[in-house]
This record gives C-alpha cells, structure tokens and sequence, in this order.
C-alpha cells in the first residue's frame, strides 16, 4: 500500500489549444498561445485518466505573462480599462493575506507589500492598491492555500514562481527565515503544485541573489 501511494497521484498537465495574434496588456500585439490545464491521474509521473479541468489561460509569447482568455477580446482603443497579469493579481492577494494571518496589517506591512511587488513584479503599485486589496482579501474570506489552488488553471512556471518569490520576501521580511516559514513555503508550493525539486530551486536562486 505505500509503495502504491508512492507511484499513484494526481497532477495538472498544461497543453497548447488555440494560438494567434492579440493585444498583450503588458507589451502590445503579440503572438499568443491559448493552454489548458487538466488534472489526470498519474502512474509512476505518467498522466493517464484526464479527470477536471483545472482552467485555461493565454499566454503571451513575448513577455510570458498570463491572462484569464476574455483578454483576446481586449481592445486598447475600445477599452482604456488596465487589464493585470494573473501572477500581479496572485503576488498582490499572497502578499495581503501572509501580512492578515495575524489578523491585521499595518502602515509599515503596507510599505514592505508595495516595495516588494515593485521588485517582483517590476511595476509600481499604490498604497490605495494596496488598501483596495486588502478589503477584497476580506471580503473574499478564502485562506492563503486555497487562494493559491484557485490559480493553478491560471499562471504558467513563471507566473508561480514569481508569486513563490514574493512570498518568500514577505516571509523573510523580518529577517527570520526558519522553521515555520519554510513550512509555509512548501505549503504553498504545494497549492500551487510546484514540485518539491522545483520549489527548492526557485528559494535557492532567490537566497543567493
Ligand atoms: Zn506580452
């Protein structure tokens, strides 16, 4: 029964669907690629039965970023609306809700969050964002986990490991990075499914950085 356990599992396979030309919120017209993502039952890492979908996304070729598909609708000249990455709305929510597991967030968590995205996601963002998010974080009620599984149908490698490393920062923003921070850290990781192997990886480019 253990060995079974061991080479039994489910995991999300992303494939290509749809490609063409869109208008990439972040770097213009742009080649893109449409994947899906679906959970199949593995054997020994070998995906088998398809089960759920997990979700779909686009993907832009240039800049990688990720979008939920309604952006291939998108229209700059229509449409003046800023449209935001899915790993910029994931680092923004982990952000947020790492600094409200205590229950409240003050001024300097605030700072830290916007001096943080801007390095990750190398964008500015406004203490108003901040606040706005923060009271949508809320709102929603969700915990951090379950906010991340929501994401696997949505975010490609990098969109995760992007929102890995701002957590990560956020973690070890105090200057303490041990036990129940790294425990944290593969928890996400799990959420997220991001192997093991890979989530090492990530948390060592960062620490030597
Ligand atoms: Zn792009």
């Amino acid at each position: 029964m253990a060995i079974y356990l061991i080479f039994c599992g489910t995991h999300g396979v992303t494939y290509t669907t749809d490609r063409g030309v869109f208008h990439c919120p972040s770097c213009g017209r742009q080649p893109y690629e449409k994947k899906r993502v679906r959970r199949f039952f593995s054997l020994f890492s070998i995906p088998l039965v398809p089960l759920g979908l997990l979700g779909e996304y686009v993907e832009c070729s240039q800049c990688g970023d990720t979008y939920r598909p309604d952006v291939l609708d998108f229209d700059p000249e229509v449409a003046k609306r800023e449209v935001e990455a899915e790993f910029q709305a994931g680092i923004k929510r982990t952000m947020v809700l790492m600094c409200l597991a205590d229950g409240v967030i003050d001024d300097k968590e605030v700072a830290e969050i916007r001096r943080i995205y801007t390095e990750v996601a190398g964008k500015e963002i406004a203490e108003s964002q901040v606040w706005d998010e923060i009271a949508r974080a809320r709102e929603d009620g969700r915990q951090l986990t379950e906010y991340l599984s929501s994401l696997v149908g949505v975010l490609n490698d990098r969109g995760k490991e992007l929102i890995i490393r701002a957590a990560f920062l956020v973690a070890a923003s105090d200057g303490d990075f041990q036990e129940p921070e790294q425990h944290l850290m593969v928890e996400l990781g799990e959420a997220l499914e991001v192997s093991s192997a890979r989530l090492r990886s990530v948390l060592g480019s960062i620490a030597e950085a």
